[in-house]
């Protein structure tokens, strides 16, 4: 990787991003009331500067952002449900989004649309089963239910259950966000507050409730194994091995909450769209890297609960990427699969990482300089050909349709089966790899050392 030294100039930097025609965008809003133990988020308390912030952020989507109507939008954190209602109007305000593809046929609708006209006044045209022309939309109003389905612009933002609100969310929803990213984490409240969570089981339920209720369909919630004191097991009621799993065979009583189990069984019960799922890492910066919790499952236990969750998910909930599940297709992240897929994004805001003709940035963790200048702190990488196969391969392993071979021929004008022979010929017949229709993929086994087998393919 070739590092080159961040142009002094706001206006060089500007020219090496023009014209990317990137779709998607991701906000990082750092704000938070409390660290939790295991964050190595760029993430901090100065909620007195978020208005500060917001006029900064704002000045670098104004500076950076050439107008291309965005297909995805992620405000993530942090903690983003902490701002006003006014700041997303504001955030949303400053990018145009695509035309949803089920109005496509409607040659009045204009090329790039803010997505909150759906809702105040389009959308209305679009359904069949709307008779009413009254077209201001309540979030209560059952006989006005969204499909979101329609959005081909997917704008995400993430929730903790604690900041957020009916206000907020009914706000969210009028204005055109339709995916919530809700850190649950846990639904054992012993282990919510061992890692300095300030949510309670019951809170992230009734909020996912509310959410629900509003009319937001496609919900994401995000998990955590590995955690300290959590433990795994297997219902004599549940059939979870798969003949390959080590899993200790427990009988688990409903007082038994910190078994990763009642987690999954809670969140498969739930109605939702999405789980993410990530094993506890203990990471420089953070407290539990000061101060390691008692209790930590070891590695070949979270790599049991990983195995497990997949187990005990599937089938309603189906595993498109390492970490991720959803109940179809339509709820896959298209916000995170552009990342897989190698796609251009924005970043915004400190800390933010985006990928803009060939070069890789990311802006400065350091929040004074963000807030001095919110334009020329980056860190540039231009990728060389080989860097982009590297990057090609590591991220299309980690989707669970693998990766497409033909395709990455054609880009990298090589012969990858040639190229790689030795490797895919030894984790095939470990098991660790699969052959599919278009390429490769791992298997879960593979999955477990992903990490090792992917190394092998660097070059
Ligand atoms: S809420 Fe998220 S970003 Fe904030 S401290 Fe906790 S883990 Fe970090």
């Amino acid at each position: 990787m070739q590092n080159i030294t961040p142009p002094k100039a706001e206006k060089q930097l500007k020219k090496q991003f023009a014209d990317s025609s990137a779709k998607s965008a991701y906000i990082h809003m750092p704000f938070c009331r409390k660290k939790c133990s295991y964050c190595a988020f760029t993430s901090f308390g100065a909620l007195n500067f978020i208005d500060d912030y917001i006029k900064k952020i704002t000045k670098e989507i104004k500076y950076f952002y050439d107008g291309t109507p965005l297909n995805t939008l992620y405000i993530g954190g942090g903690t983003p449900s902490l701002l006003e209602i006014k700041y997303f109007e504001k955030i949303l305000s400053l990018f145009n989004f695509e035309k949803p593809a089920k109005l496509a046929s409607n040659k009045t609708f204009p090329d790039a649309v803010h997505p909150k006209d759906l809702l105040s006044k389009d959308y209305t045209d679009f359904n069949a089963n709307k008779t009413s022309q009254n077209n201001t939309f309540t979030p209560n109003d059952t006989t006005q239910s969204i499909d979101t389905s329609i959005y081909a612009p997917e704008i995400t933002v993430e929730i903790n259950p604690e900041s957020a609100d009916i206000n907020l969310l009914s706000a969210l929803f009028k204005m055109g966000v339709n995916r919530l990213s809700i850190g649950v984490q846990s639904f054992d409240d012993d282990i919510l507050k061992s890692i300095g969570r300030l949510h309670t089981a019951k809170k992230a339920k009734d909020i996912i409730f509310l959410a629900q209720d509003i009319g937001f369909e496609n919900i994401s919630i995000d998990l955590i194994y590995g955690l300290p004191g959590q433990k795994i097991g297997v219902k004599s009621s549940v059939s979870a091995d798969n003949g390959s799993s080590k899993l200790l065979q427990t009988t688990i009583t409903q007082e038994d909450s910190a078994y990763w189990e009642n987690t999954l069984e809670i969140a498969k019960s739930l109605d939702i769209a999405h789980i993410s799922l990530y094993g506890l890492k203990i990471e420089e910066n953070t407290l539990f890297y000061k101060k390691p919790p008692k209790h930590l499952p070891n590695d070949d236990i979270q790599a049991d609960m990983y195995e497990f969750a997949v187990n005990f998910l599937e089938p309603k909930f189906s595993l498109y990427e390492i970490s991720n599940f959803a109940k179809t297709e339509k709820f896959y992240s298209k916000h995170n699969l552009n990342y897989w897929n190698d796609g251009k994004y924005y970043g915004f805001g400190i800390s933010a990482a985006g990928f803009l003709n060939n070069i890789r940035y990311q802006n400065t963790k350091n929040f004074k300089e963000y807030m001095e200048n919110p334009l020329s702190t980056k860190d540039l990488s231009i990728l060389t050909p080989e860097e982009r196969l590297d990057e090609t391969i590591f991220l299309g392993f980690r989707k669970r349709e693998g990766i497409n071979v033909k395709k990455i021929n054609e880009k990298f004008m090589i012969d990858f089966d040639k190229k790689y022979e030795e490797i895919v010929t030894k984790f095939i017949s470990t098991g660790h790899i699969e052959k599919t229709e278009n390429g490769y993929r791992l298997t879960i086994s593979g999955i477990l050392i992903s990490n090792l087998i992917l190394s092998e393919f660097l070059c």
